[in-house]
């Protein structure tokens, strides 16, 4: 695995200083380096031209080289107050290096950033996942994550877990110098917070041997920062002092305004000999002018409050009331980028949730609409075979209608001309064919309007507990005349004579009067017909079975539908109506039952009827009060 911070990039933490006065026609990575160096020192304009010199050439950039880029840029969008931009830019940067080696450097950096801008959890968080990822030989790189951790961490006021953070114990098993000094820095900010004022100093001055001006400047403003606790006002001050002269020199603005609030604060503090708020006033009004182009820091408001106080000690509560002002919007400003970024984040969540949900809707609208045009469809084709249907049906009706009344007119013909010359027998013979035809015209015309009056619901029904067994006995006998005619055996196959059905008596019996009639409608002479009533759970299943010619798969298909009529060739002796099933179909449907037929051609048929099992009626009324007679409408198909 390759090093997190590449060795080019390693000396813009090491030396920034010094990278950042080198001169001459520098190839890429020493560009990047004197960038990062730039931005390390806050002097943003030569960052800015460093970056903009290296955009220039992007077929010199590498993946590798782009994340970076892309990193710097980020960092230098956030520098000048562009949130929206920096965000996005990085987020484009970790995309680009997650899961490659350079993604501890980007966090590295980003990090850093939001923890100069006070952002320390979202700090936290990348410093964190960038520790994870690195190896433990890259010296430079652990010292420089475990140090921004321990900073956080001091700053929050944990220097306990700082220093274990650290490793305090093992700081000089370090060979890297950079990485010694920075991690021993680093441990002596932690004994300062805890107060341990000597130890921070000796820590101090044991780095100074081996340090570069980064480091060297950091390390005096912290040693002026234990003198100032300790009371040690000279020494405190001659460092600040020499810090701030060498750093504005050099153009260092911020560890300049650093060591100029250091100076003022020894003219600060009232156990100061050198006492004096005019003065502090003075000096800390020059760091506010090193530190004005980088507000958005925390220096920036400590100096603020600096002044304000100082102003309050001397009675200017106009002015200070004016720097407390730029205090907190200083404060606000610092906070606003990790609010935007809370909202923008929460805005766009709530965007995508209500687009899920919106597009989840329209699916769901999709998929409705889809199945309603498909039942529509279904609808319209079924609409269209029945309208179909019943135009061949009124054909085969009126042909049916216009051969008998031939007959008729035939016969009445015949009597009216010869009726005197006929004999009695023949006068009967055409009178009784007279008769016989009309009747099957009553059938049809009869079969026609129940079947009108199914359709359009104009047939109410009265379910109440009918008994099977009885009513079945009823429809036999009224047919049995008709059966002896064919020589037919009707054969009674009782499972239970005591069984209830919940049906209409009168309708029942009108269907299984149309199943029997067909029955030996369509027997060859000489068979049998069963009769049957078996119990299905809670149904009660009555069937009738006759040995006649049976049914294909497609006959049996079509069999319910109206005006349907099986092989006329088969049964053309016979005269039908073609609407006796779907009739019967409508009412069963009607008393919450089924009706089928199981059939093959040439070994009979079996037409049944199942209704919902109904318990008994006690002498003296129902058994049940649940089993009162209710009406139902007998429904459209
Ligand atoms: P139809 O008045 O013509 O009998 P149905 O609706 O009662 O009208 O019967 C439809 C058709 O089903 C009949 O025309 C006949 O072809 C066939 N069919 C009905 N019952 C039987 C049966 N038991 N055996 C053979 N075919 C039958």
């Amino acid at each position: 695995m390759r090093k997190a911070i590449p060795d080019w990039l390693e000396a813009a933490y090491v030396q920034p200083v010094e990278l950042l006065s080198a001169d001459g026609d520098s190839p890429l990575a020493s560009l990047i380096a004197r960038a990062e160096a730039a931005l390390c020192l806050y002097r943003y304009s030569d960052a800015r031209t460093l970056a903009t010199a290296i955009a220039a050439h992007p077929e010199r950039l590498d993946e590798r080289y782009r994340c970076m880029l892309l990193s710097l840029t980020a960092r230098l969008q956030f520098a000048v107050g562009r949130f929206d931009d920096a965000f996005r830019t990085f987020d484009e940067a970790r995309n680009c290096a997650e899961q490659k080696p350079e993604f501890p450097l980007l966090a590295l950096q980003w990090a850093t950033t939001l923890e100069r801008s006070a952002h320390y959890a979202e700090a936290l968080d990348y410093l964190s996942s960038a520790l994870r990822t690195i190896e433990s030989s890259d010296e430079v790189a652990l010292a420089l994550i475990r140090t921004g951790i321990a900073k956080i961490q001091v700053v929050l006021g944990y220097p306990q877990t700082a220093l274990e953070t650290l490793r305090y114990d093992t700081i000089d098993d370090f060979e890297n110098t950079f990485a010694r000094a920075r991690l021993a820095i680093a441990a002596a900010d932690a004994f300062l917070a805890m107060n341990d004022i000597e130890q921070a100093i000796e820590l101090l001055q044991g780095v100074q041997s081996h340090t570069n001006s980064f480091l060297s400047n950091e390390r005096e403003l912290l040693l002026a920062t234990a003198y100032i606790t300790r009371n040690d006002w000279d020494d405190a001050g001659s460092i600040a002092e020499a810090v701030a002269m060498r750093c504005e020199e050099q153009h260092l603005p911020y560890h300049a305004a650093h060591a100029r609030l250091l100076y003022g604060q020894v003219f600060a503090e009232k156990t100061s000999p050198y006492y004096s708020p005019p003065l502090a006033i003075e000096h800390f009004k020059r760091a506010l002018d090193h530190i004005a182009p980088i507000s958005r820091s925390e220096l920036a408001g400590r100096i603020y409050r600096q002044i304000a106080t100082m102003y309050r000690t001397i009675g200017h509560h106009e002015k200070a009331l004016q720097y407390l002002q730029a205090y907190l919007e200083h404060v606000e400003r610092l906070h606003s980028p990790r609010t935007m970024l809370r909202i923008k984040r929460t805005e766009i969540e709530i965007a995508r949730q209500n687009f899920e949900i919106e597009r989840a809707q329209l699916r769901e609208h999709q998929h409705s609409l889809e199945s309603k045009l498909r039942r529509a469809e279904q609808t319209v084709a079924h609409v269209r075979e029945q309208m179909e249907e019943q135009i061949a049906y009124l054909g085969t009706v009126a042909h049916d209608l216009k051969n008998p009344i031939a007959a008729i007119m035939m016969s009445a013909a015949i009597i009216e001309r010869y009726g005197h010359k006929l004999s009695k027998a023949d006068l009967d013979k055409h009178v009784s064919s007279i008769k016989q035809t009309a009747e099957w015209m009553k059938e049809l015309v009869t079969g026609l309007l129940d079947f009108a009056a199914l359709t359009t619901g104009k047939i109410k029904l009265t379910i109440e507990p009918v008994h099977t067994a009885l009513l079945f006995d009823v429809v036999i006998e009224a047919y049995r005349l008709k059966a002896l005619a064919k020589s037919l055996t009707v054969i009674k196959e009782y499972s239970d004579d005591d069984l209830y059905v919940l049906a209409d008596s009168k309708r029942l019996q009108e269907c299984l009067d149309n199943l029997l009639s067909n029955a030996i409608k369509y027997s060859p002479l000489g068979r049998n017909i069963y009769c049957r009533i078996e119990q299905h759970g809670e149904m009660i299943r009555l069937s009738i079975r006759d040995e006649g010619p049976g049914l294909s798969e497609e006959e049996q298909r079509r069999l319910f539908q109206q005006f349907s009529r099986a092989r006329s060739h088969d049964t053309g002796k016979e005269g039908g109506t073609g609407l006796g099933l779907s009739i019967v179909q409508r009412f069963v449907r009607a008393m919450n039952g089924t009706v089928g037929c199981e059939s093959s051609i040439g070994k009979g048929s079996t037409f049944f009827i199942e209704l919902p099992r109904a318990i008994p009626p006690t002498k003296n009324g129902y058994r049940h009060s649940e089993q009162p007679a209710h009406s139902a409408q007998a429904s459209k198909p």
